[in-house]
């Protein structure tokens, strides 16, 4: 059986034996893009390769691509622990022509990849493809030698990729592995597309126009090519496991986490233990890439995802802090490809272990308020949005840590409630302060108090006075 290190490697090794310059993954903070929240795909440190800005010497690359989808246009967040396939942080397998190859290589060296060299049986392959691109259909034909009933042509966005309003777009395809006829769900295109039977594994794109206005689309002179496959949804297929969390590296975090807390991953304890997991990944790598937990912007969607998995070692019966007693498994897993995660060792168990102890006070209390206030709530009720607002301004729970929370009992969150509650505060500070006149100063003060918060910072400086930091 290979292990996800070896799987990374073998993807790599491929490319490079076939023309391609095996470049590292760009950090989860993207330089050459301040509208991007975290890295998320591959293609995003060759943005400006793609649109002609920026020259490398290679036009043929391949990389593994750390990525975090936890905010912005991709959120995965709330499936994470939930679906068999969804990470915060995931690596994804890339290989990139830059006007070089088109369609034709990138079909045969995807397809050849995956049942040659890894030994994927060809019935457990679906492909589609956008449904226009008669070109991509007759090669799958003529390549893969698929059945057309298994190349499906798939008419939505999920088939035509875009980098922005304008800029390279074209049609992709997706190579999708059937998992078997026990797990629930359809073939993609079809109304049980979002079950786990199907499971996407690589996504092939064909950049093959410039967008040039709203209206104006033209053909790019040098067509290229942009492909991602998350390795841990390769490795659970090549590990004979339909779940991500199943495979070697995930195991061996939930193992740790196990050890830790003396709770077994089952029953209503699995989802947690999956949470802990994929949490500590995304934090770690997000540390290591310079993002500290903050109260807003980059830092809150970390703080987001730490507190969340706090809530969860909570649940496990953690009374001492967590996260930070698993990274050692992680940096042994993990640390040979990322090097940044043992150069970063101390400062991210630091500030895992800051994070949880400041935090953990505030949640046992607000649990109880929130145990208190859904006592006679249940499936299909809504928390209030008032409530919802207090334990984020008073307890510091992000609304979807309180979401999250809800969510095994089937209750949800009056979320425009909450909005509506947070609105009424900030006008009412703003009303008590319109005495001063002073345009400036206000303005300076509502842009500290948005980003600290001003109750929960006045928590942990109490805290700090009682010496528990
Ligand atoms: P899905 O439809 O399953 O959410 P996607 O279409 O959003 O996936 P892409 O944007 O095409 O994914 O990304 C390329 C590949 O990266 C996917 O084919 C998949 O293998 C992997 N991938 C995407 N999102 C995640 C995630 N949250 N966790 C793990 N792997 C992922
Ligand atoms: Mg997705
Ligand atoms: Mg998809
Ligand atoms: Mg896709």
């Amino acid at each position: 059986m290979s292990g996800v290190n070896e799987i990374r490697s073998t993807f790599l090794n491929y490319f490079k034996k076939n023309g391609h310059e095996i470049v590292a993954s760009s950090p989860l903070v993207p330089r050459n893009d301040p509208t991007l929240m975290f890295t998320n795909a591959g293609m995003v440190q060759f943005k400006n390769v793609f649109t002609g800005i920026e020259q490398r010497p290679y036009s043929r690359a391949t990389t593994s691509q750390k990525c975090v989808r936890a905010g912005g246009k991709h959120n995965d967040l709330d499936n994470v622990g939930y679906t068999a396939r969804h990470h915060t942080f995931f690596e994804m397998l890339g290989n990139f022509s830059f006007g070089d190859y088109f369609k034709e290589e990138a079909i045969s060296l995807a397809w050849n990849l995956i049942t040659k060299e890894f030994g994927l049986p060809a019935d457990k392959l679906t492909v589609t493809v956008y449904h226009t691109d008669d070109v991509a259909f007759d090669l799958w034909k003529k390549i893969a030698g698929l059945p057309e009933e298994r190349i499906i042509r798939i008419a939505t966005s999920d088939n035509f990729w875009a980098m922005g309003d304008t800029g390279p777009c074209g049609p992709c395809s997706e190579i999708f592995y059937d998992h078997g006829a026990d797990i629930w769900g359809g073939p993609p295109g079809s109304a049980d597309e979002d079950g786990d039977r199907f499971i996407e594994i690589w996504n092939l794109v064909f950049m093959q126009f410039e967008q040039v206005t709203k209206e104006q689309r033209i053909d790019l002179p040098r067509p290229s090519i942009d492909t991602g496959m998350g390795l841990e949804r390769l490795a659970a297929v090549l590990q004979g496991k339909h779940d991500n969390y199943d495979i070697d590296l995930f195991q061996t975090l939930i193992h740790a986490s196990e050890e830790a807390t003396g709770v077994k991953a089952e029953g209503p304890f699995r989802a947690s233990h999956r949470v802990i997991a994929d949490h500590l990944r995304s934090s770690s790598f997000l540390i290591a890439d310079g993002v500290l937990p903050s109260n807003e912007g980059r830092g809150y969607v970390l703080r987001r995802i730490m507190r969340r998995a706090m809530r969860h070692a909570q649940l496990l019966g953690a009374r001492e802090p967590l996260m930070y007693r698993l990274l050692p498994a992680l940096v042994r897993e993990m640390g040979q490809a990322y090097p940044e995660l043992i150069r970063a060792e101390s400062l991210i168990s630091e500030t895992l272990k800051l994070e949880e102890t400041r935090f953990r006070k505030t949640l046992e209390r607000g649990l109880g308020l929130l145990g208190e206030a859904t006592e006679t709530l249940s499936d299909g009720d809504s928390l209030d949005g008032e409530t919802a607002f207090k334990l984020y301004d008073t307890f510091g729970f992000p609304l979807d840590l309180t979401q999250d929370a809800l969510r095994q009992r089937g209750i949800s969150v009056d979320t425009e409630g909450f909005s509506a509650a947070m609105e009424r505060q900030k006008a009412e500070a703003r009303a008590h302060w319109s005495g001063s006149g002073d345009a400036a100063t206000e303005t300076v003060w509502f842009s500290v108090r948005d980003k600290v918060g001003a109750t929960e910072f006045l928590g942990y400086e109490t805290e700090k006075a009682e010496g528990i930091i």
